[in-house]
């Protein structure tokens, strides 16, 4: 191990919590983990239970068609026939932990009920709403594990972990939560942790989503603050593969891959790690595991992810692509040969909080690449922005982006040669 740290963090995902068998697993793993690595703390972080992210997004999208009753009294259905399916025969405990879930799906009710009223849903109360898979996941797997007679405690992320704000997707601002949890690092070594991922707070104190597939993230931040010896992400597949293997016929497995690389890869488009979670590692070089959940725990069956700038002998690692892509299109004779204007148009957008993802210009057009959900915006302003140098401004929401990735590209010949003709053939 690259240093002595004493934590580890390790999150296992919703394709980890299907059924009970796989609560069962999860339980398995994290005793193969502290047998492996004796004397360490173990930091959890779990994602909500298989497809109830999606099932509480959908809730809060149509709250007024659906029937908000029924969908909670599911919610606790399935959560508290994982306790009841592990019951130890201590009756007493197994009524206490069903009055715990009881109080928080009826926190929850409470929260539909106010929505219900306003006639519409808020950003604070949705993002806060779909947090409660993390918050029911994270509090059934500590009481399966105590059945087991492993101790951990459930530590609370509006405690600690500080965002921008940005409802749906925010960004964890890394020292001010690096701050707040080394002021209780005793707490936080003196007992294993279990966590729920994928939510932090703003500086108001609201509860804002880190992006989906946002566990990944919470994973890495907690690791940067406290300085972990690694991260493992556990995935339903090998670990990172050379393409997505849904669409690429038998792609390889890849043992290591720089931080750069991955970052790359995440965004533009690979799903596999949340591609915000690289860059709280990067500043401590913290190794990353991404791991198959199959098969017995060996960090060496995984693809490792650091510092370390390793130049493959095909040189390209891997490609991803995304089709969330609108190409915005600026026209005009002259625009390749007069300064300043991408910087307007940039300008313009940043001011309006819209990310440009990627750019190309050339002597008669300046094409931005920007997210689909963002076109409207996107065009709206740009139709107000008013250039001498622009004609015609138009769209096109047809295209793909293909990345092609890997360290030394830049440095080496025919790959994109290579590229091109495997695609025409
Ligand atoms: N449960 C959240 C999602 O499905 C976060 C995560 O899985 O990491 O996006
Ligand atoms: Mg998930």
């Amino acid at each position: 191990m690259s240093k002595m740290g004493s934590f580890i963090v390790v999150k296992f995902g919703g394709s980890n919590f299907k059924n009970f068998q796989g609560y069962c697993e999860v339980i398995a793993k994290i005793k193969e983990i502290l047998e492996f690595e004796k004397g360490k703390t173990l930091v959890l972080v779990v994602s909500a239970a298989y497809g109830i992210t999606d099932r509480l997004f959908n809730a809060v999208n149509n709250f007024q068609n659906i029937d908000v009753r029924t969908f909670l009294r599911e919610l606790y259905d399935l959560h508290s026939s994982l306790l009841s399916m592990s019951n130890d025969g201590n009756s007493h405990q197994i009524t206490e932990e069903l009055k715990d879930l009881e109080n928080k799906v009826f926190e929850l009710e409470k929260i539909f009920d106010a929505v219900k009223l306003l006639h519409k849903v808020p950003d604070f109360a949705k993002d806060l709403i779909i947090s409660y898979g993390e918050r029911l996941n994270a509090y059934v797997l500590q009481k399966l594990l105590q059945k087991e007679g492993l101790d951990f405690e459930l530590k609370m992320p509006e405690e600690w972990i500080i965002t921008d704000g940005k409802f749906g997707t925010a960004s964890v601002l890394l020292e001010p939560t690096k701050d707040m949890i080394e002021k209780r690092l005793d707490y936080w070594k003196n007992k294993h942790s279990i966590v729920p991922g994928f939510y932090g707070v703003s500086k108001e104190g609201d509860v804002t989503l880190l992006g989906r597939g946002g566990s990944d993230y919470t994973a890495t931040v907690l690791a940067y603050a406290l300085d972990a010896s690694y991260v493992v992400l556990f995935k339903d597949v090998n670990g990172f593969l050379s393409g997505d293997p849904k669409i690429v016929e038998n792609p390889i497995l890849l043992e290591k891959l720089s931080y750069d690389e991955l970052e790359e890869l995440s965004y533009f488009g690979a799903k596999i790690v949340h591609s915000n979670a690289v860059e709280p590692l990067k500043n401590r070089s913290i190794p990353l595991y991404v791991c198959s959940f199959s098969g017995n725990f060996s960090l060496s069956n995984c693809t490792v992810v650091s510092n370390e700038k390793h130049l493959s002998e095909q040189c390209v690692k891997s490609v991803s692509f995304t089709d969330d892509v609108a190409v915005v299109q600026f026209f005009g004779a002259n625009l390749g040969r007069v300064p300043g204007v991408l910087g307007e148009i940039s300008k313009s957008m940043a001011q309006s909080g819209l990310n440009i993802k990627f750019v190309i210009t050339s002597q008669t057009a300046i094409n931005l690449i920007v997210s689909k959900k963002d076109l409207p915006e996107v065009m709206r302003v740009a139709e107000t922005l008013r250039l001498r140098e622009v004609e015609r401004i138009s769209y096109r929401t047809d295209k793909a982006l293909v990345a092609v990735v890997g360290y030394g590209l830049l440095d080496t010949h025919g790959i994109a040669a290579k590229v091109f003709y495997q695609k025409v053939r």
